[in-house]
């Protein structure tokens, strides 16, 4: 018989005390229901929570082994809290999945199910209904999913959820990208790999309350678009390039109608009007501009992607920062 695969659940929490149980029996009966195929690794990452989350962590780890945690010093946010987890996970094949069970555990067995038996070397969750959620918000990220597609090569497919399970393969290809500012959408799609879309129907929060603000949402996009295409960077040369064309002819308007009707252009209110349009316009573009070397400066510290404060895996007991 061949050896079990095992599998780590990489489980980022952020003030999560109120379904962190709820999720670790969940998970439990998953392991259970599979446990012939595979055995599971719990991955906890708690980021920076201010509430009782690490001391949840602590007793899931004393009844139960499978159960490791590592903990931030700080909120680092879930794009570094997925990191941690995939740099500290052991298995085979690591799933992330959020914790407050709006991730169904259970479509874990068909993904397993995808990556080992079907050829795939990642199985995703794509949410189908938006239930529950506010209507403005289905349709701001809708947008702004179909506008990245078009300024990059990122393919976010529409209801894409960061649920998935990856090859080993595939988690060291995420790895290698230890860009600071993170978009793991982005990310998964950049690397590539044969991925199965399982679809799943929207399920509201098990308790607690979403972290995600509607500003938040907004720098997550902007933070999607600016990493992964310089498409504004075109834009602002396209910018440029019109309103020298726009100037040529006004230059060339005045000039002729001095000429022939010796009728200079009089007042200053359309010339103030002028000056303040354009410089307008450049200091939008001097503000792309600045997004992408601000983007830079950050990279270019490679300050840690997070800092732990506690790491408790079955590999290691250490309580040191990691890069
Ligand atoms: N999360 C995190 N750090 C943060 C915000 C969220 O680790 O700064 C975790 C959170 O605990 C949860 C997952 O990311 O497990 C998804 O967050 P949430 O449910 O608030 O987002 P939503 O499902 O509303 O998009
Ligand atoms: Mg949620």
């Amino acid at each position: 018989m061949e050896k079990k695969k095992k599998i780590t659940a990489v489980v980022p929490c952020y003030n999560e005390e109120d379904v962190i149980g709820l999720f670790y029996e969940e998970m439990c009966r998953v392991a259970k229901q599979m446990e012939a195929q595979a055995e599971f690794e719990i991955l906890f990452v708690n980021d920076g929570s201010s509430d009782h989350t690490l001391e949840k962590m602590r007793e899931l780890r004393e009844k139960d082994s499978r159960v490791c945690f590592v903990s931030f010093s700080r909120n680092f946010g879930k794009e570094a809290a997925m990191y941690a987890g995939l740099e500290h996970a052991t298995g085979d094949f690591v799933a992330v999945i959020d914790a407050d069970l709006q991730h169904p555990p259970a479509l874990l067995v068909e993904m397993f199910e995808a990556v080992t038996r079907e050829g795939y070397d990642s199985a995703a969750a794509q949410r189908v209904s938006r239930t529950g959620e506010p209507k403005i918000r289905s349709f701001v990220s809708r947008s702004f999913y179909r506008v990245l597609a078009k300024l990059s090569q990122i393919e976010v497919v529409e209801g894409e959820v960061d649920y998935r399970l990856m090859s080993r393969a595939m988690v060291n290809a995420v790895l290698q990208m230890s860009e600071r500012n993170r978009f793991t959408k982005g990310i998964f799609s950049w690397v590539g790999f044969r991925t199965k879309w399982i679809p799943y129907e929207n399920v509201e929060r098990a308790a607690g309350q979403t972290k995600w603000s509607m500003w938040k949402l907004l720098k997550y996009s902007l933070e999607g678009i600016i990493g992964y295409s310089t498409a504004p960077l075109a834009l602002v040369s396209l910018i440029g390039v019109l309103f020298c064309i726009c100037a040529f002819f006004a230059i060339l308007y005045i000039v002729i109608k001095t000429l022939i009707w010796g009728d200079p252009i009089g007042g200053w209110p359309s010339l103030a009007c002028m000056i303040l349009g354009v410089s307008g316009i450049q200091l939008f573009c001097m503000g792309i501009l600045g997004q992408y070397l601000g983007k830079t400066y950050l990279e270019v510290k490679n300050r840690p992607i997070y800092v732990a404060s506690d790491v408790e895996t079955n590999e290691e007991k250490e309580g040191q920062g990691r890069n």
